[in-house]
């Protein structure tokens, strides 16, 4: 199951579980569209994958699966090396 991670990692904008600018790479490191489509190109900074739109979770499954409130941030950029 996803965690639905509450931001981006990149500029720490808020991705609430029903946004459609939510995208995910394969482990799930979460980011805006903007960061995605801008200055990542694509490509996942910490793994190198490439990213997906996030599903939305139903507001019913949410109720019994709720989203992670746990903040994953780079304060010091989310550039690849
Ligand atoms: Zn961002
Ligand atoms: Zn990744």
């Amino acid at each position: 199951m996803l965690e639905l991670r509450p931001n981006c990692e990149c500029c720490g904008r808020d991705l609430a579980p029903d946004s459609l600018d939510a995208r995910i790479c394969t482990f799930e490191c979460t980011f805006c569209a903007d960061c995605v489509d801008g200055e990542l190109g694509g490509a996942c900074p910490n793994c190198g994958g490439n990213f997906a739109a996030r599903p939305i979770r139903p507001a019913a499954m949410l109720a019994c699966y709720p989203a992670s409130t746990k903040r994953v941030f780079k304060p010091e950029g989310c550039k690849a090396a």
